[in-house]
Protein backbone atom coordinates (compact mmCIF):
# COMPACT_ATOMS: atom_id res chain seq x y z
CA UNK A 1 0.00 0.00 0.00
CA UNK A 2 1.07 3.11 -1.02
CA UNK A 3 2.44 5.93 1.22
CA UNK A 4 2.50 9.62 0.64
CA UNK A 5 5.91 10.44 1.53
CA UNK A 6 5.95 14.55 1.78
CA UNK A 7 6.66 17.09 4.60
CA UNK A 8 2.65 18.87 5.70
CA UNK A 9 4.54 21.21 8.34
CA UNK A 10 3.56 24.11 6.15
CA UNK A 11 -0.10 23.39 5.75
CA UNK A 12 -0.75 22.70 9.74
CA UNK A 13 1.21 26.17 10.26
CA UNK A 14 -1.39 28.07 8.44
CA UNK A 15 -4.50 26.08 8.26
CA UNK A 16 -4.90 23.97 11.80
CA UNK A 17 -4.70 26.85 13.77
CA UNK A 18 -3.39 24.72 16.88
CA UNK A 19 -0.62 26.93 17.86
CA UNK A 20 -3.17 29.10 19.58
CA UNK A 21 -3.25 26.59 22.74
CA UNK A 22 -1.13 28.18 25.29
CA UNK A 23 -0.14 25.86 27.86
CA UNK A 24 -0.59 27.52 31.44
CA UNK A 25 1.89 25.97 34.17
CA UNK A 26 3.82 24.42 31.72
CA UNK A 27 5.60 26.72 29.19
CA UNK A 28 7.47 24.11 26.96
CA UNK A 29 7.14 24.78 23.25
CA UNK A 30 7.10 21.37 20.50
CA UNK A 31 7.33 21.59 17.52
CA UNK A 32 6.13 18.69 15.27
CA UNK A 33 7.81 17.19 10.88
CA UNK A 34 5.29 14.62 9.76
CA UNK A 35 6.65 12.19 7.12
CA UNK A 36 4.56 9.78 5.27
CA UNK A 37 0.67 8.16 5.09
CA UNK A 38 -2.29 8.87 6.51
CA UNK A 39 -2.20 6.19 8.62
CA UNK A 40 0.61 8.23 10.43
CA UNK A 41 -0.80 10.93 10.29
CA UNK A 42 -3.35 9.93 12.50
CA UNK A 43 -0.54 9.00 14.81
CA UNK A 44 1.12 12.80 14.41
CA UNK A 45 -2.67 14.09 15.23
CA UNK A 46 -2.80 11.88 18.21
CA UNK A 47 0.83 12.56 19.69
CA UNK A 48 -0.47 16.53 19.49
CA UNK A 49 -3.28 15.75 21.35
CA UNK A 50 -1.66 14.27 24.14
CA UNK A 51 0.91 16.72 24.39
CA UNK A 52 -1.93 19.77 23.92
CA UNK A 53 -3.65 17.56 26.79
CA UNK A 54 -0.77 17.95 28.84
CA UNK A 55 -0.02 21.73 28.43
CA UNK A 56 2.10 21.31 26.28
CA UNK A 57 2.50 24.53 24.22
CA UNK A 58 2.07 23.65 20.13
CA UNK A 59 4.41 26.32 18.05
CA UNK A 60 4.49 26.03 14.19
CA UNK A 61 7.86 24.30 12.88
CA UNK A 62 9.86 26.82 11.36
CA UNK A 63 13.90 25.85 10.40
CA UNK A 64 14.87 29.02 11.99
CA UNK A 65 12.35 29.11 14.95
CA UNK A 66 12.95 27.75 18.11
CA UNK A 67 11.14 25.22 20.25
CA UNK A 68 11.73 23.54 23.33
CA UNK A 69 11.66 20.36 21.61
CA UNK A 70 11.25 18.74 18.07
CA UNK A 71 9.33 15.82 17.38
CA UNK A 72 9.84 14.24 13.82
CA UNK A 73 6.83 11.56 12.96
CA UNK A 74 8.92 9.35 10.52
CA UNK A 75 7.72 7.26 7.66
CA UNK A 76 10.18 4.50 7.32
CA UNK A 77 8.58 1.52 4.91
CA UNK A 78 10.72 1.81 1.55
CA UNK A 79 14.47 3.23 1.67
CA UNK A 80 13.26 6.95 -0.19
CA UNK A 81 11.56 7.53 2.93
CA UNK A 82 14.10 6.62 5.29
CA UNK A 83 16.45 8.65 3.57
CA UNK A 84 14.31 11.81 3.29
CA UNK A 85 13.81 11.39 7.37
CA UNK A 86 17.35 10.22 7.80
CA UNK A 87 18.22 14.11 6.18
CA UNK A 88 15.72 16.03 7.57
CA UNK A 89 16.97 14.09 11.15
CA UNK A 90 20.65 15.39 10.84
CA UNK A 91 19.49 18.60 9.72
CA UNK A 92 17.89 19.52 12.90
CA UNK A 93 20.65 17.83 14.86
CA UNK A 94 22.56 20.17 13.13
CA UNK A 95 20.79 23.44 14.70
CA UNK A 96 20.03 21.62 18.19
CA UNK A 97 23.79 23.27 18.96
CA UNK A 98 22.57 27.00 18.18
CA UNK A 99 19.51 26.14 20.42
CA UNK A 100 17.08 25.70 17.84
CA UNK A 101 15.62 22.49 19.54
CA UNK A 102 16.37 21.84 22.86
CA UNK A 103 15.65 18.24 22.35
CA UNK A 104 15.17 16.39 19.31
CA UNK A 105 12.70 13.14 19.81
CA UNK A 106 12.00 10.59 16.47
CA UNK A 107 9.15 9.10 16.36
CA UNK A 108 6.88 6.53 13.81
CA UNK A 109 7.85 3.44 11.47
CA UNK A 110 11.87 4.84 10.62
CA UNK A 111 11.90 5.15 14.77
CA UNK A 112 10.42 1.22 15.19
CA UNK A 113 12.69 -0.25 11.84
CA UNK A 114 16.13 1.19 13.13
CA UNK A 115 15.90 2.25 16.77
CA UNK A 116 18.68 1.24 18.18
CA UNK A 117 20.91 2.48 15.41
CA UNK A 118 18.81 5.92 14.94
CA UNK A 119 20.35 6.26 18.74
CA UNK A 120 24.14 4.59 18.46
CA UNK A 121 24.63 6.79 14.99
CA UNK A 122 22.65 10.24 15.47
CA UNK A 123 23.52 11.12 19.51
CA UNK A 124 21.55 14.11 19.10
CA UNK A 125 18.69 12.27 19.20
CA UNK A 126 17.31 12.53 22.77
CA UNK A 127 14.35 10.12 22.52
CA UNK A 128 13.12 7.54 19.89
CA UNK A 129 9.52 6.25 20.03
CA UNK A 130 8.19 3.62 18.25
CA UNK A 131 4.82 2.90 16.68
CA UNK A 132 3.73 0.90 19.55
CA UNK A 133 4.82 3.42 22.19
CA UNK A 134 3.04 6.79 20.56
CA UNK A 135 0.70 6.70 24.09
CA UNK A 136 3.46 7.60 26.12
CA UNK A 137 5.25 10.69 24.44
CA UNK A 138 3.95 13.11 27.48
CA UNK A 139 6.10 10.58 30.06
CA UNK A 140 8.81 10.21 27.26
CA UNK A 141 9.00 14.12 26.55
CA UNK A 142 9.17 14.57 30.55
CA UNK A 143 12.17 12.25 30.98
CA UNK A 144 13.85 13.92 27.81
CA UNK A 145 13.67 17.42 29.62
CA UNK A 146 14.76 15.77 32.86
CA UNK A 147 18.04 15.00 30.95
CA UNK A 148 17.49 11.24 30.10
CA UNK A 149 17.49 9.77 27.00
CA UNK A 150 15.39 7.05 25.83
CA UNK A 151 14.84 4.18 23.09
CA UNK A 152 11.32 2.95 23.29
CA UNK A 153 10.43 0.50 21.00
CA UNK A 154 8.78 -2.73 21.43
CA UNK A 155 6.55 -5.25 20.11
CA UNK A 156 3.67 -2.81 18.15
CA UNK A 157 0.20 -3.30 20.23
CA UNK A 158 -1.14 0.25 20.45
CA UNK A 159 -3.92 1.34 18.59
CA UNK A 160 -5.76 4.55 19.61
CA UNK A 161 -9.59 4.82 20.34
CA UNK A 162 -12.29 7.39 20.43
CA UNK A 163 -11.16 8.80 23.81
CA UNK A 164 -7.57 9.51 22.17
CA UNK A 165 -7.04 13.24 22.17
CA UNK A 166 -6.62 14.53 18.99
CA UNK A 167 -5.59 17.43 16.77
CA UNK A 168 -6.69 17.68 13.71
CA UNK A 169 -5.03 18.71 10.70
CA UNK A 170 -7.24 18.43 7.72
CA UNK A 171 -10.51 19.67 8.37
CA UNK A 172 -13.14 19.36 7.04
CA UNK A 173 -11.96 15.95 6.25
CA UNK A 174 -10.84 13.72 8.90
CA UNK A 175 -8.70 10.01 8.43
CA UNK A 176 -10.25 7.81 10.75
CA UNK A 177 -7.78 4.80 11.37
CA UNK A 178 -10.12 1.34 12.08
CA UNK A 179 -7.48 -1.18 12.67
CA UNK A 180 -3.69 -0.91 13.02
CA UNK A 181 -1.04 -3.53 11.66
CA UNK A 182 -0.99 -6.02 8.67
CA UNK A 183 -0.65 -9.70 8.90
CA UNK A 184 -0.39 -10.00 4.77
CA UNK A 185 2.93 -10.23 4.45
CA UNK A 186 4.03 -9.59 1.17
CA UNK A 187 6.79 -10.57 -0.17
CA UNK A 188 8.94 -6.73 -0.62
CA UNK A 189 6.56 -4.85 2.05
CA UNK A 190 8.35 -3.80 5.63
CA UNK A 191 4.68 -2.91 6.66
CA UNK A 192 3.95 -5.83 8.97
CA UNK A 193 7.52 -5.94 10.39
CA UNK A 194 7.31 -2.05 11.85
CA UNK A 195 3.50 -1.66 12.26
CA UNK A 196 2.83 -6.34 13.64
CA UNK A 197 -0.09 -8.03 13.92
CA UNK A 198 -3.65 -7.00 12.49
CA UNK A 199 -5.78 -5.66 14.93
CA UNK A 200 -9.30 -3.67 14.46
CA UNK A 201 -10.98 -1.16 16.60
CA UNK A 202 -13.93 -1.67 17.84
CA UNK A 203 -16.97 -0.76 15.87
CA UNK A 204 -18.08 0.96 18.87
CA UNK A 205 -15.42 2.94 19.06
CA UNK A 206 -15.13 4.00 15.90
CA UNK A 207 -18.92 4.90 15.64
CA UNK A 208 -18.28 7.44 18.78
CA UNK A 209 -15.04 8.95 17.25
CA UNK A 210 -17.33 9.56 13.88
CA UNK A 211 -20.02 11.02 15.75
CA UNK A 212 -17.64 13.33 17.54
CA UNK A 213 -15.55 14.68 14.52
CA UNK A 214 -19.40 15.44 12.68
CA UNK A 215 -19.75 16.97 15.66
CA UNK A 216 -16.76 19.36 15.37
CA UNK A 217 -17.48 20.02 11.58
CA UNK A 218 -15.93 17.21 9.86
CA UNK A 219 -17.55 16.19 5.95
CA UNK A 220 -15.75 13.59 5.05
CA UNK A 221 -14.53 10.80 7.08
CA UNK A 222 -12.16 8.52 5.28
CA UNK A 223 -11.57 5.18 6.85
CA UNK A 224 -7.90 3.97 6.75
CA UNK A 225 -6.13 0.90 7.38
CA UNK A 226 -2.77 -0.99 5.92
CA UNK A 227 -5.82 -3.19 4.74
CA UNK A 228 -9.26 -1.80 5.26
CA UNK A 229 -11.19 -5.01 4.09
CA UNK A 230 -9.33 -7.30 6.75
CA UNK A 231 -11.27 -5.13 9.25
CA UNK A 232 -12.80 -7.13 12.27
CA UNK A 233 -10.72 -10.18 11.31
CA UNK A 234 -9.96 -10.38 15.31
CA UNK A 235 -12.88 -8.99 16.61
CA UNK A 236 -16.35 -11.30 16.60
CA UNK A 237 -17.45 -12.70 13.74
CA UNK A 238 -19.85 -10.67 12.22
CA UNK A 239 -17.66 -7.75 12.49
CA UNK A 240 -16.37 -6.72 9.27
CA UNK A 241 -15.93 -3.43 7.36
CA UNK A 242 -19.67 -3.72 5.63
CA UNK A 243 -21.40 -4.29 8.71
CA UNK A 244 -19.30 -0.64 10.15
CA UNK A 245 -20.67 0.70 6.86
CA UNK A 246 -23.61 0.34 7.64
CA UNK A 247 -23.57 1.35 11.12
CA UNK A 248 -21.42 4.30 10.48
CA UNK A 249 -24.27 5.67 8.10
CA UNK A 250 -26.38 7.22 10.52
CA UNK A 251 -23.30 9.11 12.13
CA UNK A 252 -22.41 11.59 9.74
CA UNK A 253 -25.11 13.56 9.48
CA UNK A 254 -24.47 15.01 5.95
CA UNK A 255 -20.77 14.24 5.82
CA UNK A 256 -19.41 11.54 3.26
CA UNK A 257 -17.95 8.33 4.39
CA UNK A 258 -15.06 6.97 2.15
CA UNK A 259 -12.97 3.75 2.75
CA UNK A 260 -9.17 3.11 1.26
CA UNK A 261 -6.61 0.42 0.96
CA UNK A 262 -9.07 -2.23 -0.17
CA UNK A 263 -7.11 -6.00 -0.90
CA UNK A 264 -8.65 -6.93 -4.41
CA UNK A 265 -9.37 -10.37 -3.06
CA UNK A 266 -11.58 -8.82 -0.07
CA UNK A 267 -13.81 -6.54 -1.93
CA UNK A 268 -16.70 -9.05 -1.77
CA UNK A 269 -20.38 -8.39 -2.81
CA UNK A 270 -21.52 -7.20 0.30
CA UNK A 271 -19.11 -4.21 0.86
CA UNK A 272 -20.13 -3.34 -2.87
CA UNK A 273 -24.26 -4.11 -1.54
CA UNK A 274 -23.88 -1.73 0.99
CA UNK A 275 -22.05 1.31 -0.65
CA UNK A 276 -24.73 0.48 -3.39
CA UNK A 277 -27.65 1.14 -1.13
CA UNK A 278 -26.22 4.45 0.50
CA UNK A 279 -25.18 7.56 -1.09
CA UNK A 280 -23.67 8.89 1.87
CA UNK A 281 -20.53 6.07 1.69
CA UNK A 282 -18.64 7.48 -1.53
CA UNK A 283 -19.11 5.99 -4.68
CA UNK A 284 -15.02 5.20 -5.13
CA UNK A 285 -13.29 2.21 -5.09
CA UNK A 286 -9.23 2.34 -3.90
CA UNK A 287 -7.81 -1.05 -4.48
CA UNK A 288 -4.21 -1.58 -5.12
CA UNK A 289 -3.63 -4.55 -7.32
CA UNK A 290 -0.24 -4.16 -7.79
CA UNK A 291 0.38 -6.28 -10.92
CA UNK A 292 -1.75 -8.65 -12.99
CA UNK A 293 0.84 -11.45 -13.67
CA UNK A 294 -0.23 -14.17 -12.02
CA UNK A 295 3.71 -15.19 -11.57
CA UNK A 296 4.72 -11.83 -10.50
CA UNK A 297 1.51 -11.69 -8.14
CA UNK A 298 2.20 -15.29 -6.71
CA UNK A 299 6.24 -13.87 -5.93
CA UNK A 300 4.79 -10.86 -4.33
CA UNK A 301 2.54 -13.61 -2.02
CA UNK A 302 -0.57 -11.83 -3.19
CA UNK A 303 -3.37 -14.35 -3.07
CA UNK A 304 -5.22 -13.73 -6.27
CA UNK A 305 -4.85 -13.52 -9.86
CA UNK A 306 -5.70 -11.90 -12.73
CA UNK A 307 -8.49 -14.11 -13.52
CA UNK A 308 -9.62 -12.77 -9.73
CA UNK A 309 -9.20 -9.46 -10.75
CA UNK A 310 -11.26 -9.83 -13.97
CA UNK A 311 -14.32 -11.52 -11.98
CA UNK A 312 -13.54 -8.08 -9.15
CA UNK A 313 -13.96 -5.55 -12.35
CA UNK A 314 -17.24 -7.61 -13.49
CA UNK A 315 -18.81 -7.76 -10.05
CA UNK A 316 -17.67 -3.88 -9.30
CA UNK A 317 -19.16 -3.01 -12.56
CA UNK A 318 -22.60 -5.02 -12.26
CA UNK A 319 -22.67 -3.79 -8.63
CA UNK A 320 -21.39 -0.44 -8.42
CA UNK A 321 -21.45 0.94 -12.48
CA UNK A 322 -20.11 4.39 -12.39
CA UNK A 323 -18.25 3.84 -9.16
CA UNK A 324 -14.62 5.70 -9.41
CA UNK A 325 -11.67 3.40 -9.37
CA UNK A 326 -7.91 4.09 -7.93
CA UNK A 327 -5.37 1.40 -7.85
CA UNK A 328 -1.52 1.04 -7.10
CA UNK A 329 0.78 -0.56 -9.11
CA UNK A 330 4.15 -1.79 -8.22
CA UNK A 331 7.06 -1.95 -11.67
CA UNK A 332 10.05 -3.52 -11.98
CA UNK A 333 9.54 -6.35 -9.28
CA UNK A 334 12.23 -9.03 -9.81
CA UNK A 335 11.46 -11.45 -12.72
CA UNK A 336 9.21 -8.84 -14.39
CA UNK A 337 10.48 -9.50 -18.33
CA UNK A 338 9.14 -7.03 -21.22
CA UNK A 339 6.18 -9.83 -21.52
CA UNK A 340 5.51 -9.40 -17.99
CA UNK A 341 5.40 -5.56 -18.02
CA UNK A 342 3.27 -5.29 -21.33
CA UNK A 343 1.06 -7.92 -20.09
CA UNK A 344 0.23 -5.09 -16.94
CA UNK A 345 0.54 -2.25 -19.36
CA UNK A 346 -2.38 -3.88 -22.02
CA UNK A 347 -4.10 -4.94 -18.69
CA UNK A 348 -4.55 -1.15 -17.57
CA UNK A 349 -5.59 -0.14 -21.01
CA UNK A 350 -8.21 -2.03 -21.18
CA UNK A 351 -9.34 -1.67 -17.82
CA UNK A 352 -9.58 2.22 -18.17
CA UNK A 353 -8.92 2.96 -14.25
CA UNK A 354 -9.77 6.61 -13.22
CA UNK A 355 -6.97 6.76 -10.91
CA UNK A 356 -3.50 5.07 -11.14
CA UNK A 357 -1.03 5.54 -8.95
CA UNK A 358 2.81 4.29 -9.74
CA UNK A 359 5.62 2.65 -7.76
CA UNK A 360 8.45 1.15 -8.40
CA UNK A 361 10.03 -1.95 -6.74
CA UNK A 362 12.41 -1.07 -4.04
CA UNK A 363 14.51 -4.46 -2.40
CA UNK A 364 13.77 -3.73 1.26
CA UNK A 365 16.24 -5.17 3.95
CA UNK A 366 14.61 -7.64 5.87
CA UNK A 367 11.87 -8.57 3.48
CA UNK A 368 11.60 -11.88 1.14
CA UNK A 369 12.07 -10.18 -1.83
CA UNK A 370 15.31 -8.40 -1.48
CA UNK A 371 16.31 -11.86 -1.86
CA UNK A 372 14.92 -13.02 -5.07
CA UNK A 373 16.98 -13.28 -8.11
CA UNK A 374 16.45 -11.05 -10.85
CA UNK A 375 16.58 -7.78 -9.50
CA UNK A 376 15.78 -5.11 -11.93
CA UNK A 377 17.95 -1.59 -12.66
CA UNK A 378 16.52 1.66 -11.60
CA UNK A 379 16.51 3.08 -15.02
CA UNK A 380 14.59 0.16 -16.31
CA UNK A 381 11.66 0.70 -13.20
CA UNK A 382 11.73 4.32 -13.82
CA UNK A 383 11.22 4.11 -17.52
CA UNK A 384 8.37 1.87 -17.33
CA UNK A 385 7.11 3.61 -14.16
CA UNK A 386 6.71 6.80 -16.73
CA UNK A 387 5.21 4.56 -19.89
CA UNK A 388 2.54 3.35 -17.37
CA UNK A 389 1.78 7.22 -16.02
CA UNK A 390 1.55 8.39 -19.49
CA UNK A 391 -1.09 5.41 -20.77
CA UNK A 392 -2.91 6.79 -17.56
CA UNK A 393 -3.15 10.24 -18.18
CA UNK A 394 -4.74 9.77 -21.48
CA UNK A 395 -7.12 7.67 -19.67
CA UNK A 396 -7.58 9.67 -16.99
CA UNK A 397 -7.88 12.76 -19.39
CA UNK A 398 -10.50 10.86 -21.60
CA UNK A 399 -12.55 10.10 -18.73
CA UNK A 400 -12.72 13.58 -16.91
CA UNK A 401 -13.68 14.68 -20.46
CA UNK A 402 -16.88 12.71 -20.18
CA UNK A 403 -17.82 14.78 -17.22
CA UNK A 404 -17.93 17.99 -19.08
CA UNK A 405 -21.59 19.32 -18.93
CA UNK A 406 -22.26 17.15 -15.88
CA UNK A 407 -23.68 18.52 -12.65
CA UNK A 408 -22.07 17.49 -9.89
CA UNK A 409 -21.90 17.68 -6.04
CA UNK A 410 -19.15 18.69 -4.36
CA UNK A 411 -17.59 19.57 -1.06
CA UNK A 412 -15.88 22.82 -0.81
CA UNK A 413 -12.33 22.11 0.85
CA UNK A 414 -10.71 25.03 0.49
CA UNK A 415 -10.83 28.56 0.23
CA UNK A 416 -7.03 30.08 -0.44
CA UNK A 417 -5.92 33.16 -1.84
CA UNK A 418 -8.65 33.62 -4.72
CA UNK A 419 -8.80 29.92 -5.31
CA UNK A 420 -11.80 27.70 -3.95
CA UNK A 421 -11.01 23.83 -4.59
CA UNK A 422 -13.83 21.31 -4.23
CA UNK A 423 -13.76 17.84 -4.40
CA UNK A 424 -16.51 15.16 -5.78
CA UNK A 425 -16.74 11.93 -4.15
CA UNK A 426 -14.71 10.83 -7.42
CA UNK A 427 -11.71 12.67 -5.87
CA UNK A 428 -10.30 11.27 -2.64
CA UNK A 429 -7.79 14.01 -0.66
CA UNK A 430 -4.19 14.62 -1.50
CA UNK A 431 -3.78 11.34 -3.91
CA UNK A 432 -6.41 12.65 -6.58
CA UNK A 433 -6.99 16.33 -8.40
CA UNK A 434 -9.44 18.80 -7.37
CA UNK A 435 -11.98 20.92 -9.28
CA UNK A 436 -11.18 24.22 -9.15
CA UNK A 437 -14.41 26.91 -8.73
CA UNK A 438 -14.58 29.90 -10.81
CA UNK A 439 -15.35 32.67 -10.67
CA UNK A 440 -13.94 32.56 -7.12
CA UNK A 441 -16.30 35.19 -5.97
CA UNK A 442 -19.10 32.83 -6.63
CA UNK A 443 -17.90 31.00 -3.16
CA UNK A 444 -17.88 33.82 -1.45
CA UNK A 445 -20.68 32.79 1.16
CA UNK A 446 -19.27 29.48 1.50
CA UNK A 447 -16.86 27.99 3.79
CA UNK A 448 -14.23 24.77 3.46
CA UNK A 449 -16.93 22.03 4.22
CA UNK A 450 -19.68 23.00 2.38
CA UNK A 451 -21.54 21.10 -0.14
CA UNK A 452 -22.64 22.72 -3.56
CA UNK A 453 -23.66 21.87 -7.07
CA UNK A 454 -21.20 22.57 -9.94
CA UNK A 455 -21.72 22.42 -13.65
CA UNK A 456 -18.07 20.54 -14.64
CA UNK A 457 -17.36 23.35 -17.59
CA UNK A 458 -13.50 21.73 -17.95
CA UNK A 459 -11.37 18.77 -17.59
CA UNK A 460 -7.46 17.88 -17.76
CA UNK A 461 -5.76 14.73 -16.70
CA UNK A 462 -6.18 15.32 -13.42
CA UNK A 463 -7.75 18.40 -12.09
CA UNK A 464 -11.42 19.58 -13.29
CA UNK A 465 -13.09 23.47 -13.45
CA UNK A 466 -16.66 23.78 -12.44
CA UNK A 467 -18.78 26.97 -12.04
CA UNK A 468 -21.88 27.33 -9.08
CA UNK A 469 -25.22 26.16 -10.72
CA UNK A 470 -28.18 27.22 -8.03
S1 LIG B 1 -1.23 -5.72 2.39
FE1 LIG B 1 0.84 -6.25 1.79
S2 LIG B 1 1.65 -4.36 0.92
FE2 LIG B 1 -0.12 -3.80 2.16
S3 LIG B 1 0.68 -3.27 4.18
FE3 LIG B 1 0.10 -5.45 4.18
S4 LIG B 1 1.97 -6.56 3.70
FE4 LIG B 1 2.27 -4.44 3.08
Amino acid sequence: MGAIIGLIYVALNSRSGWYLIKGTNNPTTVSMVHFGCSKNLVDSEVILGLLAQADFVITPFNRNGRCDVLVVNTCGFIQDAVQEAIDFILEAASTKGENRARALVVVGCLAQRYGPELMTEIPEIDAVIGTGNVQNIVTVLRTVLSGQSTLAVNEPSYLYSHESPRLLTTKPYAYVKIAEGCDNWCSYCTVPAIRGKYRSRPVASIVQEVQSLAASGVKEHILIAQDTTQYGKNLDSDQNLACLLEKLCGSTGDGWIRWLYGYPSAVDVHILEIMASNEIICNYLDIPIQHVDTQILRNMRRTYDENSLRKLLDRIQRHLPGATLRTSLMVGFPGEDDKKFNKLLAFIEEAEFDRVGVFTYSAEEGTEASQFAAQLPAEIKNERRNILMQAQQLISLRKNRRRIGKIERVMIESTFAEKVLARSQAEAPEVDGKIQIVPPSAADTFVPGDFVKVRIIEAGPYDLIGEIVA
